[in-house]
């Protein structure tokens, strides 16, 4: 059975067991001793260590992985190199596709009003941090300590240091050759690395999806039904039409290929919510499947992982859409081109991890004047939408990919075309 189809079932599973527990647990059984089982040894016990385990087992790998992949990229680029203009690209795209995707949320938005009609009673406190300087963000780019910066897992400044590192590798002669080679040995070895820690991802993606069904009730989704599928509707658009078209039409690739092969990517994603986590997968797909060379993917996947989230734009378009119609407040024109505006500059520096979209939703509301509190209306869906939109995001970064190779000359498009073949 290949990959995809374990990780498949493992998924169908583990959702079946978790909505199994969750029926069993409210079926009035509080204090009694299978309940006691179920909640604290099976739930709380097995299957959040195991589900624990493995998306630290991922995490694991993305520091070493983007430094020793990136050096190599970077320094695989050759005295005349292109940097300058596959960054740009790069971060054109980043940066167009997230505004389509929140002016898409907000039209929908829009249309479909989800908020009207809603009882405001629910609201509780929820204070927002201050949305973040373009020059802070610009500042915090640069490491003053390239060690501190992979402790703390902080992909902008390991980016910054692996680049340059790699740059002055490819202009140091005979010496930066050799050391050229042991990164690119070390390269496979970390690769092979991802290899085997993806073979373990069928246990993973079950613990993950039975603890969280298992403790997730289906009510809130039924109450904030409207909202949810606004959201899912909007990502479904932007995920197959948005994103097909692009291919389409900047590569002439064939869209339904594309979304075959990053199917494991996509359901890594959607497990473990992080698009940060899912960045190994990422990397060796586009790498392995889609015939991406190493020299653009090592620099856009681990760029995309951290700055590129049209997922999670969409939920904070459709999120200030709901807010506004439920608190009645008319944000007007200037108002929406702010909220595209701020949640493109929010998603920079912030890491792909579980959740975090709701923190910077916190700014953008702040932004524009809306009731930070009403954050607490949408909290109950989100757990649930962070999932089907960090598969988006990873999407999203694989498709640029895609583009940018095909633009570089970075593309082999036998191995796109003869993977998946048996
Ligand atoms: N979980 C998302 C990601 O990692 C971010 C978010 O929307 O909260 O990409």
């Amino acid at each position: 059975m290949s990959l995809t189809t374990r990780i498949l079932i493992a998924m169908a599973a583990g959702l079946g067991v978790g909505i199994l527990i969750n029926l069993i647990d409210n079926s009035g059984l509080s204090g009694s001793t299978l309940q006691h089982w179920l909640d604290d040894i099976l739930v709380n016990g097995v299957l959040d260590a195991v589900g624990k385990m493995f998306v630290a087992s991922l995490k694991l790998l993305v520091v070493p992985l983007v430094f020793v992949s990136l050096v190599c990229g970077s320094s695989g680029l050759g005295e005349n190199s292109r940097m300058g203009a596959m960054a740009g690209k790069t971060l054109a795209l980043y940066l167009v596709t997230t505004a389509v995707a929140i002016s898409l949320a907000l039209l929908l938005g829009a249309l479909i009003r989800p908020g009207d009609g809603i009882g405001l009673e629910a609201a509780t406190a929820f204070s927002a941090q201050n949305a973040p300087s373009l020059k802070d963000v610009l500042v915090s780019i640069v490491p003053s300590n390239p060690v501190k910066a992979m402790a703390e897992g902080n992909m902008l400044q390991v980016i910054v240091f692996s680049l340059l590192m790699g740059i002055a590798i490819s202009r140091c002669g005979e010496a930066g050759q050799t050391v050229r080679e042991w990164f690119v040995n070390l390269d496979s070895v970390i690769m092979k690395m991802v290899g085997i820690l993806m073979e373990l991802a069928p246990y993973g993606v079950f613990c993950l999806l039975a603890k969280l069904f298992a403790e997730l009730g289906a009510g809130a989704i039924i109450e904030l039904s409207l909202y949810f599928s606004t959201v899912v509707l909007a990502l479904l658009l932007h995920c197959f039409g948005v994103y097909g078209l692009m291919l389409k039409l900047l590569t002439r690739v064939n869209p339904i290929a594309f979304f075959k092969h990053l199917r494991p990517v996509m359901m890594f994603a959607f497990s473990t919510s992080s698009s940060s986590a899912t960045l190994p997968v990422t990397l060796r797909t586009a790498e392995e499947k889609l015939g991406v060379d190493n020299r653009v993917a090592s620099f856009t996947i681990p760029l995309g992982a951290t700055i590129n989230m049209d997922g999670t734009a969409i939920m904070q378009g459709v999120a200030t859409a709901f807010i506004a119609q439920a608190y009645q407040i008319d944000i007007g024109l200037t108002g929406y081109l702010t909220v595209v505006l701020t949640a493109t500059l929010a998603s920079i520096g912030t890491a792909g991890v579980p959740g975090v979209g709701l923190i910077t939703l916190a700014m953008v509301l702040q932004q524009v004047g809306l009731p930070v509190e009403g954050i607490a209306l949408i909290i109950g869906v989100d757990r649930l939408l962070d999932m089907i939109r960090t598969a988006v995001n990873v999407t999203g970064d694989s498709m640029v990919t895609m583009t940018v190779a095909k633009s570089e000359d970075a593309w082999n498009q036998q191995v796109f075309e003869n993977s998946g073949k048996p």
